[in-house]
């Protein structure tokens, strides 16, 4: 332990030493914000403290991952095991399964992860009479995930009301709500309020986490929102052993309701507490780090802080013009292919972005030149369509009730349950208050049913009741699995689909894997049973691609800037470096620029070594050319004033008109800073 101490500057040392009373570590990028609190739980720890007694809140589950590995190597595998280190929605799961009862959902409760949300909006507005195309789905989601991170109340959402949009939006809020709690089911946002409400209307619950989490730490504070900020204060309770460490420079999911100034006024809000700075950098060379501070310097209200480099200058940055998004892919690929040549490794690159469609060419390219890539989070495994189909009816038999699940699944396969059926059955449903499936007991009462498609779905329910009695706990869980298959003829279906045997093939692996899954789910737990298994399997799937599986696969990573955060690299590509792309369009409108810049600041910040920056003089769009201009963000890494409104081409030395001609041959060179 004292080795490790040492290894700390001061400072970091007086953060990770001060183990009672509430602790802010306030500082930039790369200055081992992430390190002081592992090497802080370890201390904890060594001075005695039971590692099951230390909460530690982390932003994905890859970071919580990561967070499990370092300690492992620090205090061992065993204690190690012991310590919480979980995202808040994997830490609220586990809190509201342990506490159904109280929750008032004794049966237990299936999460309804984003595209569940999707088709409970539909089915909400199905019944409200609204016709789909009078809104945008996914912005209702949004809206109200929004109002709900901002611990708002449909209700009272309602009463605020101004506009028909916004009336609309808590109407379809409400009946949304009514939806989820027939259909015995809880969004992502449901299991950070349903803690809250627990942590703030039950004693027993309250005083049962406050003494079990003695120690409470959370790495990048400044994104948390106002539930989690609340979720925080409740735990930590009397005692306030809290710390927390985060960067207001890199706060970037505003857009999600985080709230920057929540970490700028932590110390009112746990009075007393300590607040460390740190100011060097142990990541990037003092080339990159300049960058970084040249852009964020442009934040107008941030409050500024010192940041300086451990190493030397370093790597020259380059900033290249391209001449479109294929030629910027060619050559990045290219460059890192002969860079491997040279001694480097795959799993030293990664190339960030700001919207999901960037990485398609990259994709491409890669394939094509046969480099490894991981792309995080693109179309995960849980999206496909067997998967989700597999998972309804595992669902389906852990809740009946469920009833997104048996809209998804009831005619695959094919029942000949139409529309109209469905539409009956609803109506009946709504009028009753009660959920679809138990509206399909009820058919009889229902006028002009289709007899035949009713009784198709009774006997679907049958089979999956049949299941769930033979696993009443949801124990034997592969068995169980392939049992659910089994009973509904599944395999038949994807066959029937799939006539040609590769086909057939490829999409039946798929199924096969949610085996895997269940198989090695049983191996980790102690008590494996299906609904920890789903309901783990929705959090888990929101970030599975990681970056270790980069590293182990020696792969370039490609990702989101959102993506990217905490993370580094040796070698970072910032691509697109485009007005409209980073800073965002919708941003530059909306007044969100400071939020894009952070990010341009996170991204700048992954860098260890070397930094190239890319844009395009043009982009395809809709089958057209359009042409690009440079990013400010861009000309401000030069150290160039930015003219208000977007940049015409040729404002920068590197980006200008003598550039252009040079790149449009499409040769890459780099600019000396
Ligand atoms: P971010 O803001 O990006 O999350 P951070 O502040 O959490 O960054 P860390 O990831 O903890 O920074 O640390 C950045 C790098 O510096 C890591 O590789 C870490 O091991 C290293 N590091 C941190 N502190 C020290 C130190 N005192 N001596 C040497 N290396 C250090
Ligand atoms: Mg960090």
């Amino acid at each position: 332990m004292k080795e490790t101490i040492d290894s700390l500057n001061p400072e970091q040392r007086a953060a990770v030493t001060q183990t009672l009373g509430p602790v802010l570590v306030l500082a930039g990028a790369g200055t081992g914000k992430t390190r002081v609190i592992t090497v802080r739980i370890a201390y904890l720890i060594s001075k005695g403290a039971l590692p099951e007694s230390i909460l530690a809140m982390t932003f994905t589950n890859k970071a919580a991952g990561e967070m499990r590995e370092r300690l492992a190597k620090l205090v061992g595998k065993k204690k190690a095991s012991y310590v919480i280190a979980s995202t808040f929605h994997s830490y609220c799961l586990r809190t509201l399964r342990e506490y159904t009862e109280e929750l008032g959902y004794p049966e237990g409760f299936t999460i309804a992860d984003a595209s569940d949300q999707l088709t409970i909006l539909k089915l909400a507005m199905r019944e409200l009479h609204i016709p789909e195309a009078r809104v945008r789905i996914p912005d209702i989601q949004s809206k109200i995930s929004l109002a709900k991170n901002r611990l708002d109340d449909p209700h009272a959402f309602l009463a605020r009301a101004g506009d028909d949009s916004h009336e609309l939006v808590g109407q379809i809020w409400l009946k949304y709500r009514d939806v989820l709690r027939r259909s015995r089911r809880l969004d992502f946002d449901d299991l950070l309020t349903e803690t809250l409400r627990l942590l703030r209307t039950n004693e027993k619950v309250r005083t049962d986490l406050q003494t079990r989490h003695r120690y409470l730490l959370v790495d990048e504070y400044q994104d948390t929102n106002g539930v989690q900020f609340e979720i925080v204060k409740q735990l930590a309770g009397q005692q306030r052993n809290l710390c927390v460490v985060g960067d207001d420079d890199q706060s970037i999911y505003g857009w999600r309701g985080a709230d920057v100034q929540k970490i700028l006024s932590f110390g009112n809000h746990f009075p007393g507490a300590k607040i460390v700075k740190l100011e060097t950098n142990y990541r990037s060379t003092a080339q990159i780090l300049s960058a970084a501070n040249r852009v964020i310097k442009n934040n107008p209200t941030r409050h500024d802080k010192t940041l300086r480099s451990a190493f030397g200058d370093g790597e020259p940055l380059m900033a290249i013009a391209m001449r479109d998004e294929s030629v910027e892919a060619e050559q990045i690929v290219a460059e890192i292919k002969s860079l491997v040549q040279q001694g480097h490794s795959y799993s030293d690159f990664a190339i960030l972005f700001r919207t999901a469609v960037q990485p398609r060419p990259f994709e491409a390219e890669l394939r094509m030149k046969e480099v490894p890539y991981v792309l995080v989070g693109g179309m995960s495994f849980f999206d496909r369509k067997e998967v989700r189909d597999v998972l309804a009816y595992m669902r389906l038999v852990a809740n009946p009730k469920d009833e997104a699940s048996l809209l998804r699944i009831i005619n695959s396969p094919p029942r000949g349950v139409g529309k109209t059926t469905i539409d009956r059955v609803l109506e009946f449903a709504t009028e009753q208050g009660i959920s679809a499936a138990d509206a399909f007991d009820r058919a009889g009462e229902i006028p002009k049913i289709n007899q035949k498609a009713v009784d198709a779905v009774l006997d679907l329910r049958a089979r999956l009741s049949a299941v769930r009695k033979l696993h009443p706990h949801g124990e034997e869980l592969v068995a169980l699995s392939r049992r659910v298959v089994q009973e509904v003829a599944y395999e038949d279906e994807v066959k029937r689909l799939y006539p040609e045997e590769t086909q057939f093939e490829k999409r039946w692996a798929a199924v096969e894997e949610v085996f895997n899954f269940a198989e090695n789910y049983v191996k980790k737990r102690k008590r494996p049973g299906l609904l920890g298994f789903l309901n783990e399997l929705s959090l888990s799937a929101t970030d599975t691609d990681s970056a270790e599986d980069a590293a182990r696969r020696q792969a370039v990573t490609l990702m989101t800037l959102h993506a990217s955060k905490g993370l580094e690299y040796p070698r970072v590509y910032l691509v697109g470096l485009e007005e409209g792309v980073l800073p965002h369009q919708r941003a530059a409108i909306e007044d969100g620029v400071e939020e894009e810049r952070r990010l341009a600041y996170v991204g700048i910040t992954r860098a260890q070594k070397a930094l190239t920056m890319t844009y395009c003089l043009e982009r395809a769009r809709g089958g057209q050319k359009i042409e690009r201009h440079p990013s400010r963000f861009l000309l401000e890494v030069q150290g160039k004033a930015p003219p208000p409104g977007w940049i015409p081409a040729g404002a920068g030395d590197v980006t200008g008109e003598k550039a252009k001609k040079k790149r449009r041959g499409g040769k890459a060179r780099g600019a000396r800073r």
